[in-house]
Parts: structure tokens; C-alpha cells; sequence
């Protein structure tokens, strides 16, 4: 996905990997209470994944300010994710689309167990991703549904295997 979507000229930012190398960062104040939420399956306090998000985004733009274009891999997660996005973001960024991966809930599960063999990830087990799957439902979904209201959403087929997906044509 990662170059895929570079080729578009985004640059691929994932709200998830940034709190896991939060985690890891021994200087961080915030390691343990991460840790805690990913574990559970719950979505992070909004003020902490915004401030990360907004640092990598003025770091890469302060670099290079034509790298303006950033695809926000999980990101809204929940209503306080969105508010937290338009009052940090009012005016200084567009939200051109949602890029809605659909897939059957075992499917993930399975893709995902799969990927815990190596990824030595603390949330790759059943237990953590059924919770994931009730917080989805709970407080993503629901979001997902208002971008749809808005005519935001760009959905995929992602149940299938990886040749066979196909991605919409990215403004
Ligand atoms: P992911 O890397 O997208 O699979 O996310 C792994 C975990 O990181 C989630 O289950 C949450 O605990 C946390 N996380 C990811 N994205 C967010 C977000 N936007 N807001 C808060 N927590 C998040």
C-alpha cells in the first residue's frame, strides 16, 4: 500500500505506527497509557495521535513543502478523533476523500493472526482483535457513515486476496 499510494504523490502516514514508536520513545510521558489502549483495543486519547500526526505533518512539509498530500492510514477513529481533526485542522487542511477498505470481520481476524507469527505486535491475538472489531463497530463505523453522508467515501473490495483488489482513481 505503502508505494502504491506514493505513486500518487501521498505520503503514507499511519496513525497506529506513530503511537507504537511513541511507545517505544523512553522519553515519552505517554508510553504506558499507550500501550494500555492498543492492548485493549481502544482508540488513544485524541490530543496525543493529533500532536503526533501534526508533527510528522510539518516535519515532512517543513522539509519539502510541495509533500502536501498525506493518505492518514487509521485516522478518524472515532467521533473525538474527528472533532479533535477539524478544530486542530479548521482551515489549514482538506479532507479530499475516505479510502474505506471493506472486509468480512473474520477475514481481518485471520489476516491478522497471520500476521502476528512475526509482527510481535501486543494486539495481534484473538482476544485483542475481537475488542478491536467492538470498537470498530461502536465508534468508527459510525464516522465511516458520515463521511458517506457527505459523499466522501471511496470503498474497496478488501476481502480479496491482494492481486485481485483494486484501488480507485486518487484525485
Ligand atoms: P492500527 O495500527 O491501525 O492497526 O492500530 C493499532 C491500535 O493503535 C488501535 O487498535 C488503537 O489502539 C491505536 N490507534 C490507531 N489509530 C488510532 C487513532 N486514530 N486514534 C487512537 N488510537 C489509535
Amino acid at each position: 500500500m505503502y508505494c502504491f499510494f506514493q505513486k500518487y504523490g501521498y505520503t503514507h502516514l499511519s496513525a497506529g505506527e506513530l503511537l507504537r514508536d511513541e511507545r517505544k520513545n523512553p522519553d515519552s510521558q505517554y508510553g504506558e497509557l499507550i500501550e494500555k489502549y492498543i492492548k485493549d483495543g481502544k482508540i488513544v486519547p485524541v490530543e496525543i495521535t493529533i500532536s503526533l500526526l501534526k508533527r510528522e505533518m510539518d516535519q515532512i512539509m517543513g522539509a519539502n513543502a510541495q509533500k502536501n498530500k498525506f493518505l492518514i492510514d487509521g485516522f478518524p477513529r472515532n467521533e473525538d478523533n474527528l472533532q479533535g481533526w477539524n478544530k486542530t485542522m479548521d482551515g489549514k487542511a482538506d479532507v479530499s476523500f475516505v479510502l474505506f477498505f471493506d472486509c468480512d470481520n473474520e477475514i481481518c481476524i485471520e489476516r491478522c493472526l497471520e500476521r502476528g507469527k512475526s509482527s510481535g505486535r501486543s494486539d495481534d491475538n484473538r482476544e485483542s482483535l475481537e475488542k478491536r472489531i467492538q470498537t470498530y463497530l461502536q465508534s468508527t463505523k459510525p464516522v465511516i457513515d458520515l463521511y458517506e453522508e457527505m459523499g466522501k467515501v471511496k470503498k474497496i473490495d478488501a476481502s480479496k486476496s491482494v492481486d485481485e483488489v483494486s484501488i480507485p482513481i486518487l484525485p
